[in-house]
């Protein structure tokens, strides 16, 4: 068998995103053992930039190996326990997968459904936690990447604790796209995840418990059903003064990749990030509503990282990834579940977001749905987005570090 080279492409799809060089180059550097007294120093940089990312003091703070699935499965198995109740806010496929994860504990579920491409909707969380007094936990999704629709966490957080219940937070696509406060929100158990607007490799998982959380699994009744993500144990190997204790081999150079695009994203400010996102969806979005295409979610609701547009009328929208892919190495994603062949997700995530990307997309989807006959307006796109950019350059930001594909 030969060696694998993948092919350069551009990385516009609900995740993974494309890589910095710098991230890159972290991972190819040789291998430590995990003990070492210099991959411990790196351990505890890691979980500082990690308190900045999420924005909290939170001890327990780090990346569990393994992906934001395993991180959500993290938050679920430590907190519940058998015949516990849980309010779970579903407005797309990953709230889905919270009752899954809540049903497999031995809990109940609670559903408090929204249409996708809807933000969870406050009022109706509150009458569920209202109707259900002895519910333990609220869990949501902050930004749904099947969707692109982003929910007010601050306000969900409050009800909750209002109604005496603890939350789960989803913040895998909202991490560095969008604002995501931890302790002034009070988020109690978080997680994320490494490949989308931290433009790290897939493959990591960070989560933060606070004081409530860790008191609430102090107090369990019985053991965490998963040996691998009980965080007890989880915590004597990534907490304490210098001290660990062998639970598993930490994926090394991924942890490297971590560490070199969090030191990236402090470099640049979270503010900044947040402002780069913004600025960049508008752009893309100036030269989408000028080629006549719409978008899934309001304005007020929608996630600059993550845009969900609607398939015009007849067009077959596979067809169109592929050409796409073919003729400009650029992905894109399908819709999911429900929206399935009537959207296609455009990330503008971590490193992704960037100027060169909105050109290269707006030009490539009208140059591919002008040739298939889609009924667009064609030939404006990249102008507006220029415009837009030039309406935004009148408010000083950050340069945007070069990007690695082309
Ligand atoms: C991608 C994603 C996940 C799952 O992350 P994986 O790394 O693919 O396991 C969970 N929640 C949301 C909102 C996501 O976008």
């Amino acid at each position: 068998m030969p060696s694998f080279y993948p092919p350069r492409r551009t990385l516009m799809g609900p995740g993974p995103s494309d890589l910095h060089p710098r991230v890159t180059a972290a991972m190819a550097r040789d291998t430590i053992g995990h003990l070492d007294p210099e991959f411990i120093r790196l351990m505890d940089e890691v979980k500082t930039l990690l308190q900045y990312a999420f924005q909290t003091k939170n001890e327990m703070t780090f990346p569990v190996s393994a992906p934001g699935s395993a991180g959500m499965e993290c938050c679920f198995v430590n907190l519940l326990e058998p015949g516990d109740k849980v309010v779970v806010a579903q407005n797309g496929v990953f709230g889905g997968r919270m009752k899954e994860n809540v049903e497999r504990c031995g809990a109940t579920a609670v559903m408090v459904e929204d249409a996708w491409g809807e933000p969870v909707d406050p009022n109706k969380v509150e009458d569920a936690l209202k109707a259900a007094p002895d519910a333990k936990i609220l869990a949501f999704v902050q930004a749904e990447t099947s969707t692109g629709a982003e929910s007010d966490t601050e306000a969900l957080v409050k009800l909750a604790h209002d109604n005496d219940c603890l939350t789960i937070v989803d913040t895998v696509t909202a991490l560095g796209g969008t604002p995501v406060k931890v302790d002034d929100w009070g988020i109690d158990a978080i997680y994320s995840g490494t490949q989308k607007c931290l433009s790290c490799v897939p493959g990591l998982s960070p989560i933060s418990f606070n004081e409530r959380a860790l008191e609430v699994v102090r107090n369990r009744k019985t053991k965490v059903q998963s040996w691998f993500l009980d965080i007890g144990l989880l915590m004597s190997y990534w907490g304490g003064e210098g001290k660990r204790a062998y639970h598993h081999t930490a994926p090394i150079n991924a942890i490297y990749a971590l560490n070199e695009s969090l030191v990236m994203l402090q470099e640049e400010g979270l503010e900044n990030a947040w402002a780069r996102h913004r600025r960049n969806h508008n752009a893309l979005r100036d030269g989408f509503e000028a080629m006549g295409l719409s978008f899934v979610v309001e304005e007020p609701y929608r996630l600059p990282q993550l845009n969900a547009v609607s398939v015009p009328e007849g067009t077959d929208e596979a067809a169109v990834r592929s050409k796409l892919l073919q003729d400009y190495s650029l992905e894109i994603g399908a819709g999911l579940g429900a929206m399935a062949g009537k959207i296609w997700r455009i990330g503008l995530m971590g490193h992704t977001s960037n100027p060169k990307n909105v050109y290269l997309c707006l030009d490539a989807m009208d140059s591919v749905l002008t040739g298939i006959g889609a009924p667009i307006e064609s030939g404006i796109a990249v102008a507006r987005a220029k415009q837009s950019y030039a309406n935004a350059d009148k408010i000083p930001h950050m340069e945007i570090p070069a990007t690695t594909s082309n």
